[in-house]
C-alpha cells in the first residue's frame, strides 16, 4: 500500500498549505492531491505549488482532485475547518468542526480509502474522536497531531532556554491539545541527563519551568493575536508524522490517539507519545507519571470528556 506513497489532503488552507509546502521540500512521495470546498482556491494552489517541482528535491505529481482521490491513497490529511479567532480557545469551535468532520470522512470512507488518517483541524483531539467514530477504522489508522506541535515548541523554547540544540530536548507535551495539557518534567532530560538535574547544576529555580510550559501554552494565542494563526509549525509537524508513516520510522511522537487502559484511561483520543510506523501508531508509550501528574492527565482527559459527552456525542 505505502508503495504508491499517495498523500490527499482535505483542507488548502494555510496549516493545509503550509502542510504541503513543507512536504514539496523535504520530498519522499510521490503524489499530492488538494480537496477543498473552494476548488479554485484548491486548483490555484496545486498549480502555484507544481511550479516549484523542478527545484524540490524529488519529483512529486501535485494537482487538485475531488475524493474519489482517495480511493489509493496511503494518507488522508484533514486540516479543514474553522480556525480559531483571536479570544477563541479551541474548544469552542468543536460544533462547528465536528460537523464538517463528519462530512469529509463519509466522503473519503465512500470512495474506498484503506490507508491512515491524520488529523489537525481543531479541536483536535475531539476531531480525531469523531473521525474514528464516523469511519469506524481500527485506532492504529486514526492519528491526530495531538501535541506534537506543542511538543515542538517545548523542546525550541528549552533549546533557547539553556542554549541547547533543541534536538537534544527529551521533552513531551501530554494530553489535550489546548489549555489542560500538561509536560510530565520527571520524563524530561537534556541528551541524557534530567532537566531537574540540570537546573541545579545551574543553580537555577525550578520554577522557570512554570514559566517555560506558560510561555509554550500561550504561544499559539500570541501567534493568533499578532498574526491571526498558526500554521508553519503545524505543517512542519504534520510532515514529520506523514514522513514517520511513509518511512515505516518507528519514530515516538505525542499523537492523539485512542487509549485503551493506558494512564488508566479508556475510548477517547488524547496527546501520549507512541511509536509511529508505516501500521499507524504501532504502540502508546506507558511513562510511569508522578501522581501530580496523572492528576493533570485526568483533568486533561475529564476536560476533553466533558466535551464529548454534551456536545459531540449527540452530533454522532
Ligand atoms: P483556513 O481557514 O486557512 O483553512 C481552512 C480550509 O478548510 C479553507 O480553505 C476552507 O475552504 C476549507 N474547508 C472548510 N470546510 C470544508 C469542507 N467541508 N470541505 C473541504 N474543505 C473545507 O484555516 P487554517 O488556518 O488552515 O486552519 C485549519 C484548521 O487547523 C483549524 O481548525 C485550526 O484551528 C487548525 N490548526 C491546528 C493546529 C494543530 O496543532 N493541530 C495548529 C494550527 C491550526
Amino acid at each position: 500500500m505505502l508503495e504508491k506513497r499517495k498523500i490527499v489532503l482535505v483542507g488548502a488552507g494555510f496549516v493545509g498549505m503550509s502542510f504541503a509546502y513543507s512536504l514539496l521540500n523535504q520530498g519522499g512521495i510521490n503524489e499530492l492531491v488538494l480537496i477543498d470546498e473552494q476548488k479554485d482556491k484548491a486548483e490555484g494552489e496545486a498549480m502555484d505549488l507544481s511550479h516549484g517541482i523542478s527545484c524540490a528535491p524529488s519529483r512529486i505529481n501535485i494537482k487538485s482532485g475531488d475524493y474519489q482521490e482517495c480511493k489509493d491513497a496511503s494518507i488522508v490529511v484533514i486540516t479543514a475547518g474553522l480556525a480559531q479567532k483571536p479570544g477563541q480557545t479551541r474548544i469552542d469551535l468543536a460544533k462547528t468542526n465536528a460537523e464538517i468532520m463528519k462530512e469529509i470522512t463519509k466522503k473519503v470512507v465512500s470512495a474506498g480509502f484503506k490507508g491512515i488518517f491524520i488529523i489537525a483541524t481543531n479541536p483536535v483531539d475531539i476531531m480525531t474522536y469523531v473521525v474514528a467514530k464516523v469511519s469506524g477504522f481500527p485506532k492504529n489508522k486514526i492519528i491526530g497531531s495531538g501535541t506534537v506541535l506543542d511538543t515542538a515548541r517545548l523542546r525550541y523554547i528549552l533549546g533557547e532556554y539553556l542554549s541547547v540544540n533543541s534536538k537534544n530536548v527529551h521533552a513531551y507535551i501530554m494530553g489535550e491539545h489546548g489549555d489542560s495539557s500538561f509536560v510530565p518534567w520527571t520524563h524530561c532530560y537534556i541528551g541524557c541527563k534530567k532537566i531537574v538535574e540540570v537546573l541545579e547544576d545551574r543553580h537555577q529555580d525550578l520554577t522557570v519551568l512554570d514559566d517555560i510550559y506558560r510561555d509554550v501554552q500561550q504561544s499559539a494565542y500570541e501567534i493568533i493575536n499578532k498574526k491571526k494563526a498558526t500554521y508553519y509549525g503545524i505543517g512542519l509537524a504534520l510532515t514529520n508524522i506523514v514522513k514517520a508513516i511513509i518511512g515505516d520510522e518507528n519514530q515516538i511522537l505525542p499523537v492523539s490517539t485512542q487509549l485503551d487502559g493506558e494512564y488508566n484511561h479508556k475510548g477517547l483520543y488524547i496527546g501520549v507519545p507512541a511509536v509511529i510506523n508505516s501500521n499507524g501508531v504501532r504502540e502508546i508509550l506507558k511513562l510511569r507519571l508522578t501522581q501530580k501528574e496523572q492528576e493533570q492527565f485526568d483533568f486533561s482527559w475529564n476536560t476533553l470528556d466533558n466535551v464529548i459527552k454534551e456536545t459531540i456525542d449527540p452530533l454522532l
